[in-house]
């Protein structure tokens, strides 16, 4: 397909993956992100083997280990000390990466100003009209036109409200629980290379993930599960008191976090997180395309949001380079992300209610099959592919 003018919608993960390759095809881009500066907001996240397989492509896959944590093995157990599972990435292949998002961001950033991709901070997109001949107009606040592009890619997150105003086909659907965030200074080596939870029944969850190094630290992102409600009902607004019974609870779960939680003395520092189910029919609409969350957001559960993103960037890219129009492009792109995302999607859909629900049942049937599952061969197998992305690797095309 000749170069063209896009424009991405969003500087979030996947909109900045997006921009680079699609510069490396020779087209003119430019990146629109509502916030005002580089200034990420979000806790630490783990890059898979199957996201940092597109780092690589990229040529930031050193850059982003160099700021990032290995982790080697995730592991869950119950307050009462039973282990859920333990299962560890396989010896002489890639392992997880914790890393911190302003890190990750602040190196792509780099990249594009490299490349010579403008980022415009500060310019909320309110609309996108597709105007004659294939062209499309960007307004932001007030109407302001900001550019009339050949193609326009929506990479705005789960939340997108320009995806919900196109005329598209699509299922938003929000999970009823979510989570409440906050990253420290890592205290101890006591599990520095390990994802480590502990739930108690469904409605207890605390997570904790090493999360790479900022400014010259080892930081830990801390999770803690909370259902919608529960933030709604005064959750959104802990009084000292309420905050400090919340740390008990915690510190039930955690014990020996209390050192690495010390810092962590008023609810103002906690961050929360809803999760929302998201499934769009066609991925595209005439010169508009969706990507990352915006077209397949699922619930954390499995960690694969962004590595999702990332693969979705190289195949748009890979799709437009081998199609003669946007429309072949957008089937090109369907056709090769689709059985990915709707694996996870669907994975983290049955799974995300044994972990975060109202349903005490489902907690008793998961204390009782996943210890014996994920110990045998077979379960440990699936369940190892499933957090690598291994079983997608070959699904991406060169
Ligand atoms: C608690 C939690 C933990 C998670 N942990 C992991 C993990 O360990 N591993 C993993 O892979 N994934 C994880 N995820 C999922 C991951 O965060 C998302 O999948 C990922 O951030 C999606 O990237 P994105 O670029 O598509 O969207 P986003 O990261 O949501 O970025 C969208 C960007 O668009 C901007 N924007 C929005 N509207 C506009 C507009 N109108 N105009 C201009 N800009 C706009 C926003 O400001 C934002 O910067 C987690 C999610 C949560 C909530």
């Amino acid at each position: 397909m000749k170069a063209r003018r896009i424009a991405i919608i969003g500087a979030g993960m996947t909109g900045p993956a997006a921009a680079l390759f699609l510069k490396q095809d020779g087209h003119e881009v430019e990146v629109f992100e509502r916030a005002p500066e580089c200034e990420p907001v979000g806790a630490g996240f783990l890059l898979q083997p199957s996201g940092r397989e597109i780092l690589k492509k990229l040529g930031v896959d050193e850059a982003v280990s160099a700021l990032g944590t290995r982790v080697e093995d995730l592991r869950c157990e119950t307050f009462s000390g039973k282990q859920l599972f333990h299962l560890h990435y396989p010896e002489r292949k890639e392992s997880g990466l914790g890393v911190s998002r302003r890190e990750v961001l602040g190196i792509f950033m780099q990249e594009l100003q490299r490349a010579e991709i403008a980022v415009h901070w500060g310019t909320e997109v309110k609309s996108v009209q597709e105007v004659a001949q294939g062209k499309v107009v960007l307004r932001g606040q007030e109407d302001l036109a900001l550019g009339e592009f050949d193609l326009v890619i929506v990479a705005n997150g789960a939340r997108s409200a320009l995806r919900d105003s196109l005329q598209m086909t699509k299922r938003v659907t929000p999970y009823p629980w979510g989570a409440l965030w906050w990253m420290g200074v890592q205290k101890s080596p006591l599990y520095a290379h390990t994802l480590h939870q502990v739930c108690d029944g469904c409605r207890e969850m605390a997570g904790m993930m090493p999360s790479g190094i900022v400014d010259g630290q080892a930081m830990t992102s801390f999770f803690w599960s909370l259902s919608h409600e529960e933030w709604e009902n005064g959750g959104e607004k802990m009084d000292p008191r309420q905050f400090s019974r919340w740390k008990e609870r915690v510190l039930r779960l955690m014990p020996e976090r209390e050192e690495f939680l010390a810092p962590l003395t008023h609810a103002e520092q906690l961050t929360y997180a809803r999760y929302f189910d998201v499934r769009v029919k066609s991925w595209g609409r005439g010169q508009v395309i969706l990507l990352g969350d915006a077209v397949h957001s699922l619930s954390p559960q499995l960690g694969q949001g962004v590595n999702l993103g990332l693969r979705d960037a190289y195949q748009l890219a890979r799709a437009l380079r081998v199609s003669g129009t946007v429309n072949q492009a957008i089937k090109v792109y369907q056709k090769h992300r689709r059985w990915e995302t709707f694996y996870y999607q669907e994975a983290s859909r049955y799974l995300t209610p044994m972990f975060q629900s109202e349903k005490g049942g489902l907690g008793v049937i998961r204390d009782l099959i996943f210890p014996p599952l994920m110990s045998s061969q077979w379960g440990k197998h699936l369940a190892i592919k499933t957090m690598s992305g291994e079983w997608f690797s070959s699904y991406l095309q060169e």
